[in-house]
């Protein structure tokens, strides 16, 4: 009986947590790509919450550390599996939610994978971006004859402190004329905060597909100067949904952005210069400021500096509040690695919510009744929350 009551109170909370703001991190943890099958790993453990990696201590000697996310995701999940969890998050957006997706992590990995897929695009290779909008086709479409939904999206680089638009239809003219760098509005009323940029209405999955592959384009464009841009910037694929009930006509708006961030990898100050420190700073002061955001957010801070970056101003509606923030933070697996993997886990440590849900197993009768009352508060929450 205890087990159940324990099964039920923590069901109810997840779906409290679920319509309220909150703060998921996701681990996933890419195949080793350091060629021998017995070489070795910066990764010790794996299980389905918690993490153990090596860490050298104080003295120099290797050690392990250990970490606890909401889920952690192996070497062999599949993308399937990996969106599986999301599911409910994003079918929260056609009822009128803020959704930010993040993939964090050093450059190669696996962000890109886990949002959009591999180069060699397949079914089952489809990334969070395509499923997560395949899934709002799909639940709009269901809901048609109560609720008319319009769907369409924008697709944002932030490279510099400056943002710019991706699906500009001509991006070698936008690239060589001037820089056309776009101003974020916080104070719209309709959730698009950059009204400047391109907000494409889309209809079925093809329109997304070709919609990145014009985004894609344009990003190679920014990029010749350099090599990989993409590593060095934050791409954001945002997705306006605005729902309107057929009989009363009410509308309602619910929004996702999707993040591809840049790498986290530290760059060594004495080894950079020029453009390229002056990139490496700017990432740092970025993804700083988003841990900072996030973090303020799990612990209720009563100040959250959005102002510090262009990234958390861009995101400034669709991060606290009501709205709900999933990060999955990547880890490169290999030996090498150890340094900027022990790094990402600190990172997504400081911005992960203490979880209740690991309530301790504890068979005192007091304890059931104590659960009992806080099943029916959760219930009682669950259903003012609807
Ligand atoms: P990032 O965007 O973080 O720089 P990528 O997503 O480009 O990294 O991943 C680097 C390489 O590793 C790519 O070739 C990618 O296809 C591959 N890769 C990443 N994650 C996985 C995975 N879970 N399974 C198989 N291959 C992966
Ligand atoms: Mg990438």
């Amino acid at each position: 009986g205890y087990k159940r009551v324990l099964e039920e109170n923590r069901k109810l909370y997840n779906q409290v947590q679920d319509l309220k703001g909150t703060i998921r991190v996701y681990c996933r943890v890419r195949p080793n790509f350091s060629g021998q099958s017995n070489s070795l790993s910066c990764v010790d453990h794996i299980d389905d919450t918690t993490i153990t990696v090596i860490a050298p201590t104080k003295n120099g000697k290797e050690g392990r550390k250990s970490f606890t996310f909401n889920k952690i995701f192996g070497p062999s999940a599949t993308q399937a599996e990996v969106f599986s969890d999301t599911q409910p998050l994003i079918r929260s957006v056609l009822d009128g939610f803020n959704v930010c997706i993040f993939a964090y992590g050093q450059t190669g990995s696996g962000k890109t994978h886990t949002m959009s897929g591999p180069k060699e695009l397949t079914e089952e290779g489809l990334g969070v971006n395509y499923r997560a909008l395949g899934d709002l086709f799909e639940l709009s479409k269901q809901r048609k004859e109560t609720i008319s939904y319009e769907i369409s999206v924008q697709m944002l680089e932030i490279y510099n402190e400056q943002v710019k638009d991706l699906l500009a239809a001509d991006g070698t003219l936008l690239c060589s004329l001037t820089p056309h760098t776009l101003d974020i509005r916080n104070s719209s009323q309709n959730g698009i905060n950059v009204p400047d940029a391109q907000l494409v209405p889309v209809l079925a999955t093809s329109d997304v597909i070709s919609l990145m592959n014009l985004g894609q384009k344009n990003r190679t464009v920014f990029s010749t100067a350099m090599n990989d841009r993409s590593s060095r910037s934050h791409s954001c694929l945002t997705v306006h949904v605005q729902g309107k009930d057929v009989t009363s006509g009410n509308i309602i708006h619910g929004s996702m952005h999707l993040v591809d961030l840049a790498g986290s990898e530290r760059v060594d100050k004495s080894e950079v210069t020029g453009d390229r420190l002056k990139e490496a700073q700017h990432i740092n002061k970025s993804l700083a400021a988003l841990g900072d955001v996030i973090a303020s957010l799990a612990s209720k801070s009563s100040h959250v500096p959005y102002r510090n970056s262009k990234l958390t101003q861009l995101l400034q509606d669709s991060l606290g509040g009501q709205a709900k923030t999933l990060m999955f933070v990547h880890i490169a697996p290999e030996y090498e690695a150890h340094g900027e993997t022990l790094s990402t886990l600190k990172f997504a440590e400081r911005v992960a919510t203490v979880d209740l849900g690991a309530a301790k197993v504890n068979k005192d009768n007091t304890e059931v009744k104590e659960l009992k009352e806080q099943i029916a508060s959760l219930k009682a929450a669950l259903a003012a929350a609807r």
